[in-house]
C-alpha cells in the first residue's frame, strides 16, 4: 500500500508537506478524532484528502462552499481519484451518478453540503455506504454565535454517532469559544487530538493608519500598487459602490460587491475577480470565504473589522501563494463606536457582549500597538514571536511613544465632571474651551477642566480618545447616544496609581489634518 509521502508526490504533486500537513494526516489517516486549526491557505484540504486515500471505504467531506467543492471534486478526478459532491448545484443526473458509484463502492472522498443532512433518505444511503471518516470543512460554521452559521452543521454530530466513525474538524477561527462550541457539537464534548499550526504568515505585511481621510488614504494605497488585484473591505454597501466610482475614476478596474446584489451578480464579480488580472473588489465581509484567488497583493481595510478573527481572516486572502502581499487598516473613532454598539444592539446574551468586547479590544490593541504587529497578533493566536519581523510598519519605522498620563487623566476627568453623559465631541470642546451653545446650556465653562487641554488640538484630542478606547478606559453607552463612561480599568489613572504611554506620531499626524467630520 502506498504511503504518505508517496502519495502527496504522486497524486497531489508536492514534494514536501508544509508546516503542520504530516502530523495531521498522520492522526487523520490513524483514525483519531482531530480538530485542526489551520490558517486559510494553510493547506488544510490536503489534511483530510490524502489520508482518504490511506482509509477503507469512502470519506465524507462536509463544507459549505459548493464552488470550492466543485473545484476540489475536479482537482482529485484530474488526479484519478474517485470523488463526486452533492450539492444544490448537482443536475439530477449527476446525483444519480454520485449515488450509484457511492454504493458500487467506488467513491473514495464523497463531498456532501451541510443542507444534504436534513433528509432521513441521504443518512439511511450513508449508513450503508462504507464511511470510514468524516472531515468538516470550515468547522466553525457549527457555532451558533459566528457570523458564519449553517444551521445543518448541528446534523453533522448525530450523523458521526449514527456512522460511529472518527471525525476531523478543520477551522481557521482560532479564539477559544469557538473551538469550545466545536468540540461540544460535534464531538459531543469529547476532546478531540487539537493542531494549532503555523498562524505567522510572513509574506503578509501588516499595517494599520488612523482614519483621517480614508477615500484618499485608500486611493493612494491603491495607486501605489496598479495593476495589482486587491480587496477593499468596506463596512456598509453604500461604501463599496462609492469607493468602487472613486477608484475607477482613478482609473482602476474596480467593481463593488455586498449581500444586498443579486445572486447572479455576485458571482460575476466572483468570477472576474478569479480570473481577471489586476482588478479590484470593493467589498463588505459577504465577500470572503471561498475567495480562493492565490494571487491577491493587497487587502485594505476602509473600515475597521468586528473583531481580531475577522481581520486576521481578511487579511489572510492575500498572498496565499507565498509572494509577498500588503495590507492595510484603517481606523478612526467613528469606527469603534459603530462596532460597539453593533456588539450592545445585537441580541446576543451577556456573556457573548463581553466577549465580543473583548475581541474588539484585541484588535484595537492591535491597531494601537508599540511595537512588532505580528508579534501582538500571534500572541494572540496562542503562538510567540520573538518580534523585529520586519514586515510590519511598526519594524519598519518604531512608532515614538510619550507619558500620556495627563492627557489622558484630563480627558477621564472632563468625562466624569460631565456625569459620563456625553460623547467624544463635546468633552473635546470642553477640554480646549471651546464655548459651543451645548457647553453653554450645561454650564460647562465654567467647569474646571474647561480649557484644561488648549495645548492640544481637536485632532489631536481624537487622537488620545482614540488611544483611550483602544485601551478600553472609556467605552460608549449605546443607550445614551454614545456618552462615554469610564471603564475599571481607568480609575488607577485616574486616582494617580498607574501612568500610561501614548505614541506620538498617531497624535502628531492629527495636529496636521482637519478635523474629522462629525
Ligand atoms: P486552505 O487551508 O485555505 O483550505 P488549501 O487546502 O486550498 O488551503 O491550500 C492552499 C494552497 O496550498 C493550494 O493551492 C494547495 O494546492 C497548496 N498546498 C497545499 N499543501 C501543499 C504542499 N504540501 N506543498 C505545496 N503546496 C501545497
Ligand atoms: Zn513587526
Amino acid at each position: 500500500m502506498a504511503d504518505a509521502p508517496a502519495l502527496l508526490r504522486d497524486v497531489f504533486g508536492f514534494d514536501a508537506f508544509r508546516a503542520g500537513q504530516e502530523e495531521i494526516v498522520d492522526a487523520v489517516a490513524a483514525g483519531e478524532n482531530v480538530l485542526a486549526i489551520m490558517p486559510t491557505g494553510g493547506g488544510k484540504s490536503l489534511c483530510f484528502q490524502l489520508p482518504a486515500l490511506l482509509r477503507p471505504g469512502v470519506t465524507l467531506v462536509v463544507s459549505p462552499l459548493i464552488a470550492l467543492m466543485r473545484d476540489q471534486v475536479r482537482g482529485l478526478r484530474e488526479a484519478g481519484v474517485a470523488a463526486g459532491a452533492l450539492t444544490s448545484a448537482n443536475t439530477p443526473e449527476e446525483t444519480d451518478a454520485v449515488w450509484d458509484a457511492l454504493s458500487a463502492g467506488e467513491l473514495k472522498l464523497l463531498y456532501l453540503a451541510p443542507e444534504r443532512l436534513a433528509s432521513g433518505g441521504t443518512q439511511r444511503m450513508l449508513a450503508n455506504a462504507g464511511v470510514s471518516l468524516i472531515a468538516v470543512d470550515e468547522a466553525h460554521c457549527v457555532s451558533q454565535w459566528g457570523h458564519d452559521f449553517r444551521p445543518d452543521y448541528l446534523r453533522i454530530g448525530e450523523l458521526r454517532r449514527a456512522l460511529d466513525v472518527p471525525l476531523a474538524a478543520f477551522t481557521a477561527t482560532a479564539d477559544a469559544e469557538t473551538q469550545d462550541e466545536i468540540v461540544t457539537r460535534l464531538f459531543d464534548g469529547e476532546a478531540p487530538r487539537a493542531f494549532l499550526r503555523g498562524f505567522d504568515r510572513p509574506n503578509l505585511h501588516l499595517a494599520f493608519q488612523p482614519k483621517d481621510s480614508p477615500r484618499r488614504q485608500i486611493l493612494a494605497f491603491a495607486a501605489a500598487r496598479r495593476g495589482q488585484s486587491g480587496i477593499v473591505y468596506c463596512g456598509t454597501r453604500a461604501k463599496t459602490e462609492t469607493l468602487a466610482q472613486a477608484l475607477r475614476e482613478d482609473g482602476h478596474p474596480a467593481l463593488s460587491y455586498h449581500g444586498g446584489m443579486d445572486p447572479e451578480d455576485r458571482r460575476g464579480v466572483e468570477d472576474r475577480f478569479a480570473t481577471e488580472d489586476g482588478l479590484i473588489v470593493v467589498a463588505t465581509v459577504a465577500f470572503g470565504m471561498g475567495v480562493d484567488k492565490p494571487d491577491i497583493r493587497w487587502v485594505a481595510h476602509a473600515d475597521l473589522p468586528k473583531s481580531i478573527e475577522a481581520y486576521y481572516q481578511e487579511i489572510g486572502r492575500a498572498g496565499r501563494d507565498g509572494a509577498p502581499a500588503e495590507t492595510l487598516t484603517l481606523f478612526g473613532p467613528e469606527d469603534i463606536r459603530l462596532r460597539r454598539s453593533q456588539i450592545d444592539e445585537g441580541n446576543a446574551p451577556p456573556e457573548r457582549r463581553a466577549a465580543d468586547h473583548g475581541r474588539l479590544n484585541a484588535l484595537l490593541g492591535l491597531a494601537e500597538a508599540m511595537e512588532c504587529r505580528r508579534k501582538s497578533l500571534l500572541h494572540y493566536f496562542g503562538e510567540d514571536h520573538p518580534g523585529d519581523c520586519g514586515g510590519c510598519d511598526l519594524c519598519d519605522s518604531p512608532p515614538e511613544t510619550f507619558d500620556g498620563t495627563e492627557a489622558v487623566r484630563k480627558a477621564l476627568s472632563a468625562a466624569l465632571r460631565t456625569g459620563e453623559s456625553f460623547g467624544a465631541g463635546h468633552l473635546i470642546d470642553i477640554l480646549i474651551g471651546n464655548e459651543t451653545d451645548k457647553v453653554r446650556q450645561r454650564g460647562h465653562e465654567s467647569l474646571p477642566t474647561f480649557g484644561v487641554g488648549r495645548d492640544l488640538s481637536r485632532g489631536q484630542w481624537q487622537a488620545v480618545f482614540r488611544q483611550i478606547m483602544g485601551r478600553d478606559l472609556m467605552r460608549p453607552d449605546p443607550e445614551r447616544h454614545g456618552a462615554l463612561w469610564m471603564t475599571e480599568a481607568a480609575r488607577p489613572i485616574l486616582r494617580g496609581e498607574d501612568t500610561i504611554r501614548l505614541r506620538r506620531d498617531t497624535i502628531d499626524r492629527a495636529k496636521a489634518t482637519r478635523p474629522q467630520a462629525k
